[in-house]
This record gives C-alpha cells, sequence and structure tokens, in this order.
C-alpha cells in the first residue's frame, strides 16, 4: 500500500506495512468503518421509531488479503484480541467466539446474502474507544463488511451492507441490537446526520455543521458501565415490547403525544414512564431534524438537555456519572448535553461554542474529582463519512 500513498495519521497509519509483517504478503486494500454517536433517539430504534446518529472522525481501519482455500486469518491491536485462524467451512454461528465473532459474522452473513467469500487475510487497527457507546462493534462490522464485499465483487447497497453488520451483531455475537450504528457507520457523511427511520429502512441526511455555527461537540466518556446494563437494556425493550401489546399498537413508534393520555390510563406507573419517554423522543427526533434543517445546531440545545431528563426520569437508564456529567457542561456553558448510547454508563454528549470547550472540560474534569470518580476522558468528535476504501491498489 506504501506505493498506493502512505497513511500517516489515524488507525491506518502504517497498517499496510504491520499486516505485511504479520502475513508476508501486501493487503489488497485498506478499509475503515467510523464509530457513532447518537445526537438524539435513545431506545426508539427497537421500538420501529427515529434516531439521529452520525459517523464520527473516529474509525476502525482493516487491512484485508484475499486467500486461496477457505482459511481466515485475524488479527487486531486490540488489548485482548490473540489471533487466530479458522476454516470458514467448519464456521457455525454459534460457535463464534469473543472478539472474531465480529468480523467472522460479517463474513457469515454476507455469504447468507449470497455472496461468495473466500479465504482472507486480515489486521484490524482502531481509535474508537471499545465499550464507550461510540459504538466500536458496528464501526468493525462495517469496515469489514465494505472490504468483503467491495473485494468479492458482491455487488451489494450500503443498506443492505448495514443489514449485514447487524445480522452479525444479533445472530454471530448475540447482542440484540436495532440497526442504528451500523448504518450511521456506512451512510453517514462530513458535516452530516443521518436521520433514520428505524420501521421503513429510510435514511435521510440532515446538516450538522458544527463548525459554521462555532459549536463543538464533546465526547465525555465516564469510563463507566454500571453491572446492570445488559439486565437494564433487555428489561427496557421488554417493557416496551409489553405496552405496545397492552395498547394494542404494532410498536410504540405508532403513538403519538396526543396518546399519551389514553396510555397513562391503561398502564402502571413505571410502563406509562417508559412509553411516554420513548413517545417524546420521537417527537423531539422530528424537532431537532426540522431545527436542523432551518436554524442550525445552535438551536437544539434545549431538546438535548430535554432527551437527558427523559432518560433520567422516566426511562431510567442514567447513571449518576453521567447526570454529573450533563449537568456540569450545562452549568460550565455547553447549550445542551445528554447521555448517549444505551444507558447505565458510557459516554455523554455536550454541544458547545468553541469559546467555552476549555471551560466546559476544565468543570467537568473539576467535577469527577471532586466526587471522588474515575478521570472521564473528554474529546470532540465531528459528522464524518461513513465506511470507505482508504487505499489499494
Ligand atoms: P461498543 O459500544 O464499543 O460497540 P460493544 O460491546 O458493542 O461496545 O463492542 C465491543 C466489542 O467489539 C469488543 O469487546 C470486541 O470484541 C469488539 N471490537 C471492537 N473493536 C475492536 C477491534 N479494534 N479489534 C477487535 N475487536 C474489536
Ligand atoms: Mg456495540
Amino acid at each position: 500500500m506504501s506505493r498506493a500513498g502512505k497513511i500517516d495519521t489515524g488507525p491506518a497509519a502504517g497498517l499496510a506495512a504491520a499486516f505485511a509483517d504479520r502475513y508476508g504478503r501486501e493487503p489488497d486494500g485498506l478499509w475503515q468503518g467510523p464509530g457513532r454517536v447518537n445526537l438524539i433517539g435513545e431506545h426508539t430504534d427497537y421500538n420501529e421509531g427515529l434516531v439521529l446518529p452520525f459517523a464520527i472522525n473516529r474509525a476502525t481501519a482493516v487491512a484485508v488479503g484475499l486467500r486461496e482455500g477457505r482459511t481466515a486469518r485475524l488479527a487486531s491491536g486490540f488489548a485482548g484480541a490473540e489471533p487466530v485462524e479458522v476454516d470458514l467451512k467448519a464456521f457455525r454461528p454459534e460457535t463464534a467466539e469473543g472478539w472474531t465473532a465480529y468480523p467472522l459474522g460479517v463474513a457469515w452473513a454476507l455469504e447468507q446474502a449470497g455472496a461468495s467469500i473466500p479465504g482472507f487475510d486480515i489486521l484490524i487497527a482502531s481509535d474508537v474507544p471499545v465499550g464507550a457507546g461510540l459504538s466500536s462493534s458496528a464501526a468493525l462490522e462495517c469496515a469489514v463488511a465494505t472490504a468483503l464485499a467491495e473485494l468479492t465483487g458482491a455487488g451489494l447497497s450500503r443498506a443492505e451492507l448495514a443489514a449485514i453488520g447487524r445480522r452479525a451483531e444479533n445472530e454471530v455475537v448475540g447482542a440484540p441490537t436495532g440497526m442504528m450504528d451500523q448504518y450511521a457507520s456506512l451512510l453517514g457523511a462530513e458535516g452530516s446526520a443521518v436521520f433514520l427511520d428505524c420501521r421503513s429502512g429510510r435514511a435521510q441526511l440532515v446538516p450538522l455543521t458544527l463548525e459554521a455555527a462555532g459549536l463543538v461537540c464533546l465526547v465525555i466518556d465516564t469510563r463507566v458501565v454500571h453491572a446492570h446494563a445488559t439486565g437494564g437494556y433487555a428489561a427496557r425493550r421488554a417493557s416496551c415490547l409489553r405496552a405496545a401489546e397492552v395498547l394494542n399498537v404494532a410498536a410504540l413508534r405508532d403513538l403519538s403525544t396526543a396518546d399519551l393520555a389514553r396510555a397513562e390510563r391503561r398502564l402502571d406507573e413505571e410502563t406509562f414512564r417508559r412509553v411516554r419517554h420513548i413517545v417524546t423522543e420521537n417527537d423531539r427526533v422530528r424537532r431537532t431534524v426540522d431545527l436542523l434543517r432551518t436554524d442550525g445546531p445552535g438551536a437544539i440545545g434545549a431538546l438535548l438537555d430535554a432527551s437527558h431528563r427523559s432518560m433520567r426520569d422516566d426511562f431510567e437508564i442514567s447513571c449518576p456519572e453521567l447526570d454529573l456529567a450533563v449537568e456540569t457542561a450545562r452549568a460550565a456553558g455547553a447549550i445542551g448535553a445528554r447521555m448517549t448510547g444505551g444507558g447505565f454508563g458510557g459516554s455523554a454528549i455536550a454541544l458547545t461554542p468553541v469559546d467555552k470547550e476549555e471551560r466546559v472540560r476544565a468543570a467537568v474534569l473539576d467535577g469527577f474529582a471532586r466526587g471522588g470518580l474515575r478521570t472521564p476522558e473528554i474529546f470532540t468528535v465531528l459528522p464524518a463519512a461513513g465506511a470507505v476504501r482508504i487505499a489499494g491498489p
């Protein structure tokens, strides 16, 4: 790849050379898939509702080379990821283990979609933090899906590749996630958010021009994941499904704010609050999209704040660290802030005027230090392009 243009920065820096060292051959190309931040629309995806994520300028890069036969060799710079060699002929979704379930799951799902996948060598490098709510899993899946689809001439659209990444995560990794992450990682574009209707699969780009508005999007990774995160996610999902049954709708997506009074009469107090979060969150996504189109990102702060309150009080998926991050960022000058991702830990985002960035960072660090909490990781993200080939012959 050095012949085609050396990559000096980002996760792909030095990756072609490392691939050649490890496998004794040149890769056929380098691809990358970005992580994502969900701007607004939390837990709405599995309720067939609306989400508004954006692909970020942090990505997982893969160097890939096809090989004769049906053996795959996989390695990653990710801590604890042991290199493996597997026989693809013998691969079964239920036997996939550890981190290799993501790339091998994608290869399997591509085959299920009709692609013919030969053996391959792959080396992975990433600057998407793992488990921070930025979807390092989708970044990896989408990088691999884009690479293998292109190298094998599978002729699949980006939306089809997103479905393949999701299938890998659902059926091979075994995580019951919605479609948001893979769509964001594949359909994202610089300066845009991806407005996705999780029922129809329709995706539209919406301008998210932070720089022009004098704003930065700070990610505050609390670096905590509470023990009940997985159980909490499953429990929220189950209550939403139950509520839809009681209210006799196909999904909570079918309710509007005008239906809330009826819902309150028919549901217990806690389930009603779960429903109110989903219904008002869908409404906030719509209003955010409208405001981004008319007034720009400077106008959406109050909607981010309202989204956080709804997750904290009605859906009960926040935690003290996320609340602290949001409150201190707002008090120090952010125009809007909310937790992002599944909840019970992970990251918050704070939309912040450029000239207040340092103040917000300092205030959050100080707040965590005073609380005796682990130092959060704070960095900015920009809306970036979706998965793409970055080098190759
Ligand atoms: P996230 O919120 O970051 O998506 P997940 O638990 O969904 O967290 O996915 C993280 C998992 O994805 C890791 O534990 C690992 O198995 C896999 N993964 C992510 N990035 C990499 C990488 N660069 N190399 C190998 N495996 C990775
Ligand atoms: Mg994930």
